[in-house]
């Protein structure tokens, strides 16, 4: 059982909402990743249940469902803001109830963010991440500590109505995302309610075994050639700060055919060697810059994150940059320590 206890008043005033919404829209954050894509379509599925009166519940994602997330149940159903920008601005802005998943700031809807703002909707954020931004939401459940949104999805659908709503789909959606943020129940997930979310999750006749496999085992050849590429080419290590980066630029993108989808997971690479504490991955986009972090024990990557005017977590973390490729590197280098140093010469640089 989760230990914290939801706010009474704001649990019985989003349950109104739900009973009375009448147009209702679920949003989350550019790139969605696991939790984003599981905890949108897992409350999406059980909002369709608790809200029958409501004509329309439809989840949006700034640039739309990545195609490995395509199994989980109601995905095609997901309206995509690159695709359909006018459409997605229309419903956000006539919806009487907007419900932001795993995002902490409506700068994470990207070019969505005028259309969330502006709303005169209710609004309800359901989150992990630290700092809610509270001037533009209306009803705030957020945990820092816990694993994943998609695990408090499970824990408020519990306080706002029991079981009722709870299925194999539903579960699917959740449960994928509790594995994706956790990377497979290794990080974040020190407490025992993650496990027991894992746990009650599986007793709704979920296979964890094939969604491991449609989570992990999805790589396509080009993917597969471009991370060849990547850890051969363009990893770049700092042995005496204990910092390995990766950085690609668009050409090397073209080059194997990939995208930014592609990339989620890679930064994790650099955290695979014994020695290393904090890894870093560069991607440039049309006009920006993506920058991915991660620690393993000391350093807090989220400090570094927000120093490139992003956010996240203690030891994941990430901003957008609109600055180009080389300049941001050199900003994360300052940040990381490792500006002017000479990375380590491997068999392949040497
Ligand atoms: P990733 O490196 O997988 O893209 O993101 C890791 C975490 O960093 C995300 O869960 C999110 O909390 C945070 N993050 C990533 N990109 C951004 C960004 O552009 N802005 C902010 N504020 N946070 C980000
Ligand atoms: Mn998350």
């Amino acid at each position: 059982m989760y230990t914290k206890t939801f706010d009474s008043q704001s649990i019985d005033t989003t349950r109104q909402w739900t009973t009375k919404a009448q147009k209702i829209v679920l949003l989350s954050h550019m790139n969605a990743d696991g939790d984003a894509c599981g905890s949108i379509l897992g409350f999406t599925l059980l909002l369709e249940q608790a809200a029958p009166q409501a004509h329309s519940v439809v989840p949006i994602l700034p640039n739309g469902c990545p195609k490995y997330f395509h199994w989980l149940p109601a995905s095609e159903r997901i309206l995509s803001g690159e695709t359909d920008r006018e459409q997605c601005e229309r419903l956000i802005g006539e919806a009487d109830l907007i419900v932001s998943v795993d995002l902490n700031t409506p700068s994470r809807v990207d070019f969505l963010q005028d259309a969330l703002v502006n709303a005169q909707g209710h609004k309800l954020l359901i989150d992990h991440h630290h700092n809610p931004d509270t001037d533009h939401f209306d009803i705030i459940f957020s945990d820092p500590l816990i694993s994943s949104t998609c695990e408090l999805v499970l824990w408020l659908s519990d306080a706002l109505w029991g079981r009722k709503y709870m299925n194999t789909d539903v579960a699917r959606c959740l449960y994928t995302g509790l594995r994706t943020d956790t990377g497979g129940f290794a990080f974040s997930c020190s407490q025992p309610n993650c496990f027991e979310a894992a746990a009650q999750l599986v007793s709704y006749d979920i296979q964890p075994a094939e969604i491991h496999n449609r989570i992990i085992n999805t790589f396509t050849v080009n993917r597969m050639m471009f991370y060849g590429f990547a850890l051969s080419q363009r990893l770049e290590i700092y042995p005496s700060r204990r910092v390995a980066l990766f950085a690609f630029s668009l050409e090397d993108q073209q080059r194997y055919n990939v995208s930014g989808e592609d990339m989620e997971g890679l930064v994790n690479y650099t955290l695979m060697m014994q020695d290393i504490e904090v890894g870093a991955l560069l991607r440039e986009e049309q006009g920006r810059t993506k920058v991915s972090l991660r620690a393993k024990y000391e350093v807090n990557v989220n400090h570094i994150a927000q120093q490139l005017g992003g956010g996240g977590h203690t030891k994941a973390a990430g901003a957008t940059s609109l600055k180009p490729l080389t300049e941001t590197l050199t900003e994360v280098k300052q940040l990381l320590g490792i500006d002017g140093q000479e990375p380590l010469k491997t068999a392949t640089t040497a």
